[in-house]
């Protein structure tokens, strides 16, 4: 069987041991099964994204003794493709017009709800017609729209990481507690945000295999249920243990004690950096 997988950085930062693993593991899964390992830059944040950023990302990949297959896909390059999938999606009428700054979304919330995590959107828009789009606005996904236009039996994927290794089911009780109506293009720009791109990406890319953090496992469903409403081919995931530090929080990308440049400069070779992740 075919595999081919993809280490997707957002260049908005140095990459760091967290990253370096995810990179290195994926790099090594396609290695070991004679499969193709590509990189993709999800930049399409435009004013957090970096271009020195992305150079350094290749470098410090480079240096671990990455190599990926064929040339780098560049989201901001794919904007197009993504809003034509937008347009279906919102023909489709499951889109809706979201002008909530996040301190409206906090009020909104304010009056604790049980099992509502703090980001999920309450919905303040949901009933806004399409035509109501101002320019400042973001699009989001309807969520219940989207659950009743699909038949949920069919929404399954396969895991193959160690938390919740076999077939997963989306529940959509779960998905709109943990999930809810996600922005799918920001405000102000025609600007694509992350779960669709990277759901149209990974099919686009013809990527088998998602092997990512496991930060990402709860997001899962959102992908597979755009997967379903776009008509794409749902991967099989894997999402591996984080790396965290001394004080057992993740690493983010401001923690620049962990940024692999610091343990480059510090005389650390690639071999220290796979023991320092367990590889
Ligand atoms: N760009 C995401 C990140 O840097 C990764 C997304 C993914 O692997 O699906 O966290």
């Amino acid at each position: 069987m075919a595999f081919v997988t993809r280490f997707a950085p957002s260049p908005t930062g140095p990459l760091h041991l967290g990253h370096a693993y995810s990179a290195l593991l994926s790099h090594d899964m396609a290695r070991a099964a004679e499969g193709r390992f590509l990189l993709r830059m999800e930049d399409t944040d435009l004013d957090r994204c970096k271009p020195e950023y992305d150079a350094l990302i290749q470098d410090d990949l480079a240096w671990l003794g990455i190599a990926w297959d064929g040339p780098i896909h560049r989201q901001s390059q794919h904007i197009k493709d993504y809003n034509t999938r937008l347009e279906a999606l919102e023909r489709a009428g499951l889109l809706y017009p979201c002008g909530c700054s996040r301190s409206d979304i906090r009020a909104a919330l304010s009056a604790p709800q049980e099992g509502v995590a703090f980001n999920v959107y309450p919905g303040t828009c949901r009933n806004r017609p399409m035509a109501s789009r101002q320019p400042g606005d973001a699009l989001r996904l309807d969520l219940d729209a989207a659950l009743n236009a699909l038949s949920t039996s069919d929404l399954s994927f396969t895991e193959t990481g160690p938390a919740h290794a076999g077939q997963n089911r989306v529940d959509p009780a779960q998905a709109r507690r943990q999930i809810g109506d996600v922005v799918l293009s920001r405000k102000g720009e025609d600007i694509v945000a992350y779960f669709l791109a990277s759901a149209f990406d990974d099919a686009d890319q013809g990527i088998t295999h998602v092997i990512r953090g496991q930060d990402l496992f709860d997001f899962t469903p959102v992908q597979v249920i755009l997967q379903h409403l776009l008509g794409l081919p749902t991967p099989t995931y894997h999402h591996h243990a984080l790396i965290r530090d001394d004080q057992g929080k993740r690493l983010a990308k401001r923690d620049d004690a962990r940024a692999m440049s610091k343990y480059r400069a510090e005389g650390a070779t690639p071999q220290d950096i796979r023991s320092l992740v367990g590889l």
